[in-house]
């Protein structure tokens, strides 16, 4: 076993996401999604009807999530669900997840919300939702929520360039979300960061450069995905007719990325996920197959012992 206590005070060469969790709370802590019914900006025709490129929610929703069903059923088939595979959690975070879960007013947001946290023994929300979907009115108020639970928003960044965020639909660019992270952490509400690998255009070294840029920002934890090609979107069209414009990882080059990455960011950031999980029979046939994310986070670990390697050894402070 590696003896060697790195800065965020445990043995794991990361900064992981479930030990910062064991440390907050003491024990166990469950995270459940929930599916409110929200639509986004980039669907209803506010700034687009076709979706962002890649997007299939059905694609990453899981099967217990019925936004015709009331919030606290969803939440109580979610604790079901999840005791069949884990030990059941005597205490849980509920994850607003599909879509965007601020795309709303916010006397509708409270309700929601405030449904989810009746629910015994929920203490806290995890809100996931795009940066250009939030405005003071509403970081206010979450920051008087976040002073009495535990809350993180969690904004799509998905590309730290322009370039890609409008060849993908993204509807927003890079400084949106930059600007909208930083008055997040203003507020003192924990602020989380999602991004995809290997989306067209880039090339390894755009994709490593993310690193040093995310590294300058106040986020407090961050959400990595490969690039997941789901049948029938926009980005299966595109990939079929520019394949040489994507960087389509391996698994083996995908761990080789993701430690090259990790080295370079920012130690402080609290990494949550290294990879996603979309159904195979989902996706276009040049996917990884069938392998749990359980397997990739110890393929990863594993690697990094094997190059005696940690998050932030090669992190230079801006
Ligand atoms: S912002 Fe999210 S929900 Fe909306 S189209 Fe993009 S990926 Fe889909």
């Amino acid at each position: 076993m590696n003896s060697e206590v790195y800065p965020w005070g445990h043995h794991r060469r990361f900064n992981s996401y479930t030990e910062y969790i064991r440390k907050t709370f003491n024990g166990r802590i469950q995270k459940v999604v929930v599916d409110a019914g929200f639509t986004c900006p980039n669907r209803d025709g506010t700034k687009g009807t076709g979706g962002c490129t890649y997007c299939d929610n059905d694609a990453f929703n899981p099967s217990y999530c019925n936004p015709k069903v009331a919030i606290p059923f969803q939440i109580s088939q979610g604790i079901d669900f999840h005791a069949v595979r884990y030990r059941r959690a005597e205490r849980f975070l509920v994850y607003f997840q599909p879509y965007s879960n601020t795309y709303a007013p916010l006397s509708k947001l409270k309700t929601l919300y405030e449904e989810a946290l009746g629910y015994p023994d929920v203490i806290g929300l995890v809100i996931g939702t795009r940066p250009d979907c939030m405005d003071d009115e509403k970081l206010d108020y979450f920051r008087e929520l976040s002073e009495k639970i535990h809350l993180q928003i969690e904004y799509g960044i998905e590309s730290c360039y322009d370039g890609t965020l409008q060849r993908i639909n993204r509807g927003h660019d890079f400084v949106t979300s930059e600007k909208m992270i930083r008055k997040t952490q203003e507020r003192g509400i924990r602020t989380g960061a999602h991004m995809i690998f290997g989306l067209p255009g880039e090339s390894m070294e755009m994709m490593l450069k993310e690193a040093d840029i995310l590294s300058t920002l106040p986020v407090d934890s961050i959400k990595f995905h490969q690039l997941q090609i789901v049948k029938g979107t926009m980005m299966e069209k595109a990939f079929l007719e520019h394949p040489d414009d994507f960087h389509n990882f391996t698994l083996d080059g995908y761990i080789d990325f993701i430690i090259q990455f990790i080295e370079q960011l920012n130690p402080e950031i609290v990494i949550e996920r290294f990879s996603g999980e979309v159904p195979p029979r989902l996706l276009h046939k040049t996917s990884w197959g069938l392998i749990r994310y359980d397997e990739v986070l110890r393929l990863i670990e594993k690697e990094l012992e094997n190059r005696d390697t940690w998050q932030g050894k090669k992190f230079k402070q801006a």
